[in-house]
């Protein structure tokens, strides 16, 4: 798609240059478009040249979009005008070559979101949707009745379908690239999108209610002048009846002074008289005035010379009544109308001939129009198909035609008033393009505050996450420092303290006299394992272990030292109290439920060692007690044996006193 939409749009493009027919408008906006679908050609790779050739471009359509902003009245066409004079014929009219607002807005979005690089945070998506809209805009334009618009706003068909390429090698380059980040625009974008639609409505609105009212103004203007023309024929005939009955009161035709006196003064009030002219019932014209420009008519008989009035003119020389022409080609090669008047002889009715005024009607426009600016308006008079006259030309117009049937003496011609543009621009509001452009710019405002506001609420939440992460494995590393800690100082098997407690333990109560241990090794256990199975050996140590603590309970400390020996500490228990509790624990293991294969008791033999006073010396006090267990084991096993007390640190050996 990043390859064949920029080569159709160009395509497209070059193929409304080529076209002879299309406006200078649609030439200009193709040029915007060629400009535009090259900085397309592959857009996923930046490249220096391409953001020199956007932003020259983006400036030219800002341009545009001032022309459309200002008022007329600021800066006017007629300014554009004269800086295009050089250009040849119709160039010159900057109007004509402006590219229309909506497509100018359309592309200038487009550029400014692939000069973004399509970047999120700066509202790429945001200007991308903007221009759809106002693509889909002028789409819909299309359809609606256009006609009565001032300004052009849409583009072509094949223009609207080259920006549609391009707009849809951005989107999708953006879906592809910011795929994941996509559900995270999604209230930014609706958010502005409401305000743009919003604005678009609003500037829709109010163009229409804008055109309709210039519209209607122009209309209103232009009927008044169709009343002012029907007004001045009805005011120069009866003028003209006034004159008629003058030479009625002489009885005969006039003479040549009179007329020229009389006519003359009509002539004057009434200048686009061609001529005044008495004609005698042979249709021979015998007075004119002004003669000068009318020597031609004087002598001429207008039966013959000018068919085209013969039913009028009989009507006044035959029947006596007033004829009028219509709209004819005059002697003088101009259009115009004749009217006939019939002069009576007062006294027997007798027609001594006919008055003529002959009214050149571009002479009459030119008069009932001086003070019309031709500029604001263009006025032709047709009668039927045939142009007769016309003031202001028809460049630079509206597509507006206000028609208007007038009566010229009992002939209808039609006059058309056509408005122009410059002076429509000029009493046109700019509220509607303002109206647009600020809803824009809040709606791309909303859109930057959303999406910031969006992201930093994600960060915000990422953060929350991590840290509960982090208090999590904190907890569950604690637990397990505990669980090492307790594993260090306690056997796994048992639960009961280990051999390093134990030792801890005796270190601390160094002090305590006196200070007892019992070593208590489990008679033949061997065989325990080897006839009833390791798990069975494992089982009876857990037992001996419940009924060792149960037994030294407060009075000590009840420890495995390893294999299966178990220890005793018990500070502040002299010799004698710990050989009866010793007693107790070899009564306890007797008694219990644990035997050999053979049916045997299980039984233990434990040795005593106290330190009554002096220093400690933890090694010693172990091999006193030890060799009391040796003692014991040697003397038949299940029994107990008490060391020789310690008093001092030295190494000579008490009597053992095996049970
Ligand atoms: P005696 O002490 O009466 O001279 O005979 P004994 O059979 O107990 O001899 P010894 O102390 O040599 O044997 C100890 C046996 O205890 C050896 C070993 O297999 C067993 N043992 C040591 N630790 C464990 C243990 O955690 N579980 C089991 N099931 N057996 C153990
Ligand atoms: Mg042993
Ligand atoms: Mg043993």
């Amino acid at each position: 798609m990043t390859r064949i939409g920029p080569l159709l749009a160009l395509t497209l493009a070059l193929l409304t240059l080529l076209r002879q027919d299309a406006e200078p408008a649609q030439h200009s906006t193709a040029v915007l478009l060629v400009v535009l679908a090259v900085a397309h050609w592959q857009p996923e790779r930046v490249w220096r040249r391409r953001a020199w050739l956007l932003g020259s471009l983006l400036l030219v359509m800002l341009l545009v979009m001032a022309s459309y902003l200002l008022p007329e009245y600021w800066l006017s066409i007629a300014h554009w005008n004269a800086w295009l004079s050089a250009l040849p014929g119709d160039a010159a009219n900057a109007y004509r070559w402006r590219p229309p607002a909506l497509m100018t807005l359309a592309l200038l979005l487009l550029a400014a979101s692939l000069q973004l690089n399509l970047r999120l945070a700066l509202g790429a998506p945001l200007l991308l949707t903007l221009s759809g809209l106002a693509l889909l805009t002028q789409a819909l334009d299309q359809q609606w009745a256009t006609s009565i618009w001032v300004l052009d706003h849409a583009a072509s068909p094949s223009l609207l379908a080259a920006a549609g390429c391009l707009l849809t090698v951005q989107a999708s380059l953006l879906v592809q690239r910011r795929r994941e980040q996509l559900p995270r625009l999604r209230r930014p974008l609706l958010a502005g999108l409401a305000v743009s639609v919003a604005a678009l409505l609003f500037w829709h609105q109010q163009t229409t209610l804008e055109d309709r009212r210039q519209y209607h103004v122009s209309a209103v203007n232009s009927q008044a002048l169709a009343e002012d023309f029907e007004r001045e024929n009805a005011e120069h005939l009866a003028a003209m009846r006034r004159f008629v009955s003058f030479w009625e009161l002489y009885d005969a035709p006039p003479s040549e002074a009179a007329w020229a006196r009389q006519a003359g003064r009509y002539h004057q009030d009434y200048r686009y008289f061609l001529n005044i002219a008495f004609i005698m019932p042979t249709s021979e014209i015998t007075r004119v005035y002004p003669l000068a420009g009318n020597e031609n008519a004087l002598g001429a008989r207008l039966f013959d010379d000018q068919p085209a009035g013969r039913t009028a003119l009989s009507e006044a020389l035959i029947h006596g009544r007033e004829g009028s022409t219509g709209a004819i080609d005059l002697l003088q090669g101009v259009p115009g109308i004749i009217h006939y008047l019939p002069v009576h002889n007062s006294a027997n009715d007798e027609i001594l001939g006919a008055t003529a005024m002959v009214v050149s009607l571009p002479a009459l426009l030119d008069t009932l129009f001086d003070g019309i600016d031709t500029r604001a308006q263009a006025l032709r008079l047709y009668a039927g198909e045939q142009l007769l006259a016309g003031v202001g030309s028809l460049d630079d117009r509206v597509n507006w035609r206000h028609r208007f049937s007038i009566d010229v003496g009992g002939q209808p011609l039609l006059l058309d008033a056509l408005p122009g543009r410059s002076a429509l621009l000029m009493q046109r509001a700019r509220l509607p393009e303002v109206g647009l452009l600020v809803g824009l710019t809040l709606a791309y405002l909303l859109y930057l505050v959303l999406f910031a506001y969006q992201r930093l609420a994600g960060q915000h939440r990422a953060t929350h996450h991590t840290n509960q992460e982090l208090r999590r494995e904190v907890q569950a590393r604690s637990i397990l420092q505990r669980e090492v800690e307790w594993m260090a100082r306690h056997d796994e098997l048992t639960e009961l303290p280990n051999r390093r407690l134990f030792m801890e333990t005796l270190d601390a109560n160094a002090e305590r006299h006196p200070l007892s241990v019992l070593i208590c090794d489990v008679d033949h256990f061997k065989r325990i394992n080897d006839h009833l199975g390791h798990l069975a050996g494992d089982r009876y140590l857990r037992q001996i272990a419940e009924i060792g603590r149960e037994v030294i309970g407060q009075q000590g400390l009840f420890a495995r030292y390893g294999g299966e020996e178990f220890v005793a500490c018990l500070p502040g228990v002299d010799a004698e109290c710990a050989e009866q509790l010793a007693e107790r624990l070899r009564q306890a293991v007797h008694q219990a439920d644990l035997h050999h294969h053979d049916g045997q008791r299980l039984s233990i033999s434990i040795g005593i060692a106290t330190q009554i006073q002096g220093t400690l010396d933890i090694g010693q006090l172990m091999q006193v007690a030890d060799e009391a267990l040796y003692v014991a084991k040697a003397g038949g096993r299940n029994r107990v044996v008490n060391g020789r007390p310690l008093t001092l640190s030295d190494d000579t050996h008490g009597q053992l006193s095996p049970r």
